[in-house]
């Protein structure tokens, strides 16, 4: 096996300094190492916010079409590599190839979305009430950025966070997740080949409970970005905003679909199953509620089943639902699969491990259904991060709305209907960051803002878009009379 990948310091490629490193294995078969990375400590974190610290007036001080040409270049760059990624994020994270193939290019966007960006910031003039006067504000970066990314979308995330924090002058600490590091690296290694300057970007791998920890709480680093689960994210806002910084964090969800009386239910069907199996389930955003008119119950869960039974598993290089990350994420998954069934839900479809010689070593799990749900269920209740959709049968709209609503999550939902007073109503009521009408809770488009409600989302500032440069800047007003 090659070298162990290393941490980017202050424009250098180095080793932790722990001489330790941790492997990554692919999910869908795990005697495979993939590859290696340095098991980093505090003071390796601490070193990269110095080093961030060290370069961040200079980055701040180039001009905005500069860094953007270097962002324009790292994009570019990605793009040529885009085959060798996309691999590399399957052998990681185990997702099928085309969502893999789907996501570097979404980075490889983000990039080049955010090049522009970086040279139209600046400001707004405004008119002054005293003459001779020049009134207008400086938008400035807010100074360094730690930035805590998951596994589940390696490399769109660690780019919709890096892509504008850089465009607007901040100096950047990231930390990948562990189970799926590599396409960030890439990331980095794209950005130093472009041209950043020593320490205005640098990457530490390792545990998010020391090397994290010391991001967070460095006095050195001024804001917080973090994606992850709403438990480790509720903890980081409040060692965050303890420690003073600018804290955003965009953390799970329980998402639901709502299929309204007038929907056709094999069009349903798909958006559920699309939503809910799409990404092994291992999406923020995907489906893991079917909230169902009595009218077309039974024959969307017919068509609902059909799909789940009809998935083609095994690994995602050459199937259609690739493994679940780890055999944590797995047991999880199979854990809930058991509650669900002693809360009294009827398992509908899948609720298994898939038997193929291709599945018989990874982290595999069949797409599930569950009926006769009730709402107030723990399978109703609680991110499962599976490929499991629990529908919930309702009498009227008033009701589907009420249940859809009924978590303490609130980032995405989706609603199935001809109906154009309850698309509309729906849109108004349902408490969640994004909301689509006949389509999936997934999928996102990269310029308009990300961001959830109540556990889903810190609330403070959303991600992605114009919407995604306010955290990583800060407005100065000058009164310049002359
Ligand atoms: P996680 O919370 O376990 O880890 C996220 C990151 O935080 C990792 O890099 C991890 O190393 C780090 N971390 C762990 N403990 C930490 C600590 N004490 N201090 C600082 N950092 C720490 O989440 P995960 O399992 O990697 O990702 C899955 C979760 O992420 C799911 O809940 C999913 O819904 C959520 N997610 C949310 C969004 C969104 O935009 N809302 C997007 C993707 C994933």
């Amino acid at each position: 096996m090659s070298e162990p990948e290393q941490n980017y310091i202050g424009g250098e490629w180095i080793d932790s300094s722990t001489d330790d490193t941790f492997e990554v294995i692919d999910p869908a078969n795990p005697n495979e190492t993939v590859n290696r990375y340095q098991q980093s400590n505090a003071d390796d974190a601490a070193d990269a916010v110095d080093a961030a610290v060290a370069a961040a007036d200079d980055w701040a001080a180039t001009p905005g079409p500069e860094r953007g040409r270097i962002l324009r270049d790292a994009g570019t760059r990605l793009e040529q590599r885009k085959d060798e990624l996309t691999d590399l994020l399957v052998d990681e994270e185990g997702k099928a190839r085309p969502e893999a193939a789907g996501e570097v290019q979404r980075a490889i966007d983000i990039f080049h979305y955010f090049a522009g960006k970086a040279a139209d910031l600046g400001g707004t003039v405004k008119g002054a009430s005293s003459r001779e006067t020049t009134l207008y504000t400086r938008e400035e970066p807010v100074g360094v950025a730690a930035l805590i990314t998951p596994w589940n979308y390696p490399i769109a995330i660690p780019a919709w966070k890096l892509a504008p924090a850089l465009a607007a002058g901040n100096a950047v600490v990231i930390k990948p997740a562990s189970l799926a590091p590599g396409v960030a690296v890439e990331l980095a290694r794209a950005l130093d080949e472009a041209g950043i300057p020593d320490g205005a970007l640098n990457l530490v791998t390792g545990p998010g409970s020391t090397v994290g920890t010391e991001m967070i709480e460095n006095e050195g680093s001024d804001a917080v970005s973090f994606t992850g689960s709403s438990e480790v994210g509720e903890m980081v806002y409040d060692q965050a905003t303890d420690a003073g910084k600018r804290v955003q964090t965009e953390l799970g969800g329980k998402n639901p679909t709502l299929v309204g009386a007038s929907a056709d239910p094999a069009e349903a069907a798909d958006i559920v199953a699309n939503g809910g199996f799409g990404t092994t389930g291992q999406s923020c955003t995907a489906c893991s509620r079917a909230v169902v008119h009595e009218d077309v119950y039974d024959e969307f869960v017919d068509e609902l089943v059909a799909r789940a039974e009809s998935t083609d598993i095994g690994p995602g290089h050459t199937h259609e639902m690739g493994p679940q990350v780890s055999q944590d994420e797995l047991d999880s998954t199979l854990e809930y699969i058991d509650i669900a069934a002693e809360e009294g839900a009827t398992l509908a479809a899948g609720g298994g491990v898939p038997e193929s010689d291709e599945t018989e070593s990874g982290y595999f799990v069949e797409p599930t259904v569950f009926t006769d749900v009730e709402s107030g269920m723990r399978i109703a209740q609680e991110e499962v991060f599976g490929p499991v959709v629990a529908v919930i049968k309702v009498s009227d709209f008033e009701e589907g709305l009420n249940v859809a609503n009924d978590v303490p999550y609130g980032l995405s939902a989706s609603i199935v209907t001809d109906d154009h007073t309850e698309a509309n109503r729906f849109v108004d009521e349902a408490e969640a960051g994004v909301v689509k009408v006949n389509d999936k809770t997934t999928g996102l488009e990269l310029h308009v803002p990300f961001g959830g409600f109540k556990r889903s989302s810190s609330e403070t500032w959303r991600e992605q878009g114009d919407a995604g440069l306010d955290f990583y800047t800060i407005e100065k007003t000058v009164y310049d009379n002359y």
